[in-house]
């Protein structure tokens, strides 16, 4: 990939996954549109995966995208989230916070992404927190970037290259009852 460029990340919200009080039968990010949701309702959708948070390459010749495991230097891997979220865009300017007029625009997204997925009009997945009620469904699924990222801090970004990863672009196959076991330690 000689004619690549870097682009810019996304952003875990701080507490993804809050269920809302006073939710209908019907959850709100089935009944709601991305545009219709409250500020609280929106952040909650974040799963907490991390995964926007990862540098991306795209290739000028293709336009494709590839994820690499080299994390914003705000983040911080063991706790999976943002060091800063408020000021974030201050301190990273290439944190491009998601609206919902930009979240179908921005091809960078992992496929997995919760508002990409309700964008599309599709469900989200089993380990998301709200629909499993756990935060840790996403770390035990495979979904989330913790514990597998070296921050941008310690490789230059003409190393990036030798960092690609696949994983942030696919969506991990294990089933619910194998990622209890596991979970429980059986
Ligand atoms: S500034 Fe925070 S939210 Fe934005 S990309 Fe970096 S770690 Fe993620
Ligand atoms: S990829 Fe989407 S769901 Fe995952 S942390 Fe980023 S905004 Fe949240």
């Amino acid at each position: 990939m000689e004619t690549a460029s870097k682009l810019p990340f996304g952003g875990p919200n701080q507490q993804p996954g809050v269920r809302i009080e006073g939710e209908s039968d019907a959850p709100y990010w089935r009944r709601l549109s991305l545009a219709e949701m409250s500020a609280e309702q929106w952040e909650s959708l974040c799963d907490g995966c991390g995964r926007c948070c990862l540098n991306k390459l795209e290739d000028w010749d293709t336009g494709d995208i590839f994820w690499t495991d080299v994390v914003c230097r705000l983040f911080d891997d063991e706790t999976c989230s943002c060091n800063d979220y408020s000021n974030r865009t201050t301190r990273v300017p290439d944190c491009q916070p998601l609206t919902p007029d930009n979240v179908l625009q921005l091809k960078w997204l992992p496929p997995t992404c919760a508002y990409k997925l309700i964008g599309e009009g599709r469900e989200l997945y089993w380990w998301h927190p709200l629909v499993s009620g756990d935060a840790d469904t996403v770390h035990f699924a495979g979904i989330s970037v913790r514990g597998r990222t070296v921050s941008e801090n310690d490789v230059s970004t003409e190393d990036l290259e030798d960092h690609v990863v696949d994983w942030p672009g696919e969506t991990p196959g294990a089933d619910r009852e194998a990622v209890s076991a596991v979970a429980e330690g059986d």
